[in-house]
């Protein structure tokens, strides 16, 4: 199978809407990059960095990390792959995130292929997040700090404060398409593929 030189696909959806295991599996299926800003700054706390330091509190609280600092994450990323076959997921958050992000891409000559955005119901998402942190405890692993009901519902509502405006400005676009996110993992993942034009698949 061929593969065309560049490919962006940016997940949206809610925390918890189960985003980065679709991104997995999308990515090694089609060879894409997953980039993970949570992850890479998870990874960053736990090794204890300078730039771990100064996120932490913020991780904890459910808050957002400044814009300046993900959009030098993920320029350095980008930076150095000869063909841009990524998958974002947890990045763009802000409307300022996703302008730099096009500058960038524009810059790489890698337009945005596709935006799907998952949609899982509010209660469904918290259910998810407070479980997803209980399994950890139960299997003896340290559970992420902001895996808690308290922050569940404060990222939600940085969700809907900052992210959601993400929705208007990718669909004005015309790459942005819904995906339901409530179902069994293969299902939803059928819906993600299923929705991707032909030209982007
Ligand atoms: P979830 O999707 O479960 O909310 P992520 O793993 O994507 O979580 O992100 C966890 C935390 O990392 C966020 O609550 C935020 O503090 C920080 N973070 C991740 N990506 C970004 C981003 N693009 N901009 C600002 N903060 C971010």
């Amino acid at each position: 199978m061929t593969h065309s030189k560049h490919k962006v696909v940016i997940f949206l959806g809610p925390p918890g809407a189960g985003k980065g295991t679709q991104a997995a599996r999308l990515a090694e299926e089609q060879h894409l990059t997953q980039i993970s800003t949570g992850d890479i700054l998870r990874d960053h706390v736990r090794r204890g960095t300078e730039l771990g330091q100064q996120v932490k509190p913020m991780l904890d609280a459910g808050q957002l990390v400044p814009d300046p600092i993900l959009i030098a994450l993920i320029r350095d990323r980008l930076a150095g792959m000869d063909n841009i076959r990524v998958i974002f997921d947890g990045f763009p958050r802000t409307t300022p995130q996703a302008q730099a992000l096009d500058v960038l891409l524009e810059e790489l000559g890698a337009p945005v292929n596709a935006v799907p955005l998952l949609e899982v119901p509010d209660q469904i998402l918290i259910d998810r997040i407070v479980e997803r942190g209980r399994q950890a405890a139960a299997q003896g692993q340290t559970a992420r700090s902001d895996d808690n009901e308290e922050t569940a519902r404060k990222r939600q509502q940085v969700y809907r404060e900052q992210t959601q405006p993400l929705i208007d400005y990718y669909a004005g676009r015309g790459h942005l398409y819904t995906v339901d996110g409530v179902g069994s993992m293969d299902e939803v993942y059928a819906r993600i593929t299923g929705g991707m034009k032909p030209q982007s698949s």
